[in-house]
């Protein structure tokens, strides 16, 4: 029986899921809410807490009321950074590397954004994109012109010919306190994230450069709970990608691969709880589960941990992931060879970037 301060979610997919889960483990009763349902809204206590698995929400009276609780974590951050072109200027204005780029306004021309970014650019929404959805590559070679309705919109992106691409995952409390993960390496195609591996011996020179940036953002927005960061590598600087205020795909491995997973940092920072530095266990592999059925057999996989989303099958969908956490790349490679022969073609890259990673 939960007795006190209870958190609220806006939005209940499965990090809502996996932030009630990490919950109930410290007595803390997560509630994620629907926040397209009309129902009526819930009664929440001052001395609740208020937090979002997700960056946009249509307005409603339930999502109103959460995002105005007195106690909902980093209201700030959600404004500055569910806006791409708020997001990019606050790097900017911070003097974080990002991307470079410029808003597509009403007046803009397809010859401007190719003059200033270069022959290969990306349009992105600058707000609701996830999973690559939200944007557009435009080329100059084939005379790609900008779509009607991208005007007024969206942003344009330089096109980054990234050496490999990283998130950092960072956790801060009402003090100051901050404590990341190591860096974890992504591999991402279509816009999608489809396998992450975590942590890498020769990722850590990179590691101080995108804590200092992190923590960067995190103290200028006085930030409490997990915050992500997604880099581009290229050579010896990192370079923001994006950056999202909450929980975040790239690190499930933490459930896991660490002492205390990604949810159990955000849940215990959002409610004024003591945070730690978790001790990280062997290595991590998560591999997304996309538009594919469930399969039990997944379980038999050595070495691999299974979470399920219950999700409508859509084809692309984020439908569930597996972790390998493996102490040596013999155990890898056992996982490897079960698990090839349990997933279709698509994800034979994965097990190839996956070796000549690890
Ligand atoms: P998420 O699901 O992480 O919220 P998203 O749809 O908001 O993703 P981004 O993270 O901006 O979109 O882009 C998705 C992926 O598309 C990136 O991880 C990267 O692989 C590719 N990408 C995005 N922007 C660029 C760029 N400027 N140059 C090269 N590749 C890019
Ligand atoms: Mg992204």
């Amino acid at each position: 029986m939960h007795t006190g301060p209870k958190l609220w979610v806006l939005g209940n997919g499965q990090l809502g899921a996996m932030l009630k889960h990490a919950g109930e483990s410290i007595d803390i009763e997560v509630i994620p809410l629907a926040i397209d349902s009309d129902g009526k809204p819930p009664v929440l206590d001052s001395a609740d807490s208020v937090t979002a698995e997700r960056e946009h929400w249509p307005a409603n009276p339930i999502a109103d009321q959460l995002f105005q609780h007195a106690n909902f974590s980093s209201r700030r951050a959600f404004t500055e950074i569910a806006d791409r072109c708020n997001e990019k200027t606050l790097f900017d204005r911070l003097g974080l590397a990002n991307t470079p780029w410029c808003l597509v306004n009403d007046q803009t021309s397809v010859g401007d954004l190719y003059e200033k970014l270069g022959n290969k650019i990306v349009l992105k929404r600058r707000s609701g994109g996830y999973d690559g959805k939200g944007q557009q590559w435009l080329r100059a070679t084939d005379n790609d012109d900008i779509p009607a309705d991208w005007h007024g919109n969206a942003i344009a992106e330089q096109a980054i010919a990234f050496d490999e691409e990283v998130s950092l995952i960072g956790a801060r409390n009402a003090s100051g306190q901050s404590i990341f993960y190591p860096l974890t390496l992504n591999l991402h195609q279509d816009g999608i994230l489809l396998a992450s591996l975590a942590p890498l011996d020769r990722l850590q020179p990179y590691q101080d450069q995108a804590e200092f940036m992190l923590a960067k953002l995190m103290d200028e927005l006085d930030y409490i709970g997990v915050l992500t960061m997604e880099c581009f590598r290229l050579g010896d600087q990192l370079m923001i990608n994006e950056v999202a205020p909450r929980v975040h795909n790239s690190g499930h491995w933490t459930m896991d691969g660490a002492s205390l997973s990604q949810f159990d940092l955000h849940v215990r920072a959002v409610m004024a709880l003591p945070i730690s530095q978790p001790d990280i266990i062997g290595k991590s592999v998560m591999i997304n589960l996309l538009g594919l059925e469930w399969n039990p057999l997944w379980s038999t996989v050595p070495y691999a941990s299974v979470y399920w989303y219950d999700k409508e099958v859509l084809p692309g969908r984020k439908l569930g992931h597996i972790n390998l956490n493996v102490q040596s790349r013999t155990q890898l490679d056992d996982a490897l060879s079960v698990l090839s022969g349990l997933l279709s073609d698509r994800y034979h890259p994965i097990y190839d970037w996956l070796r000549s990673n690890f």
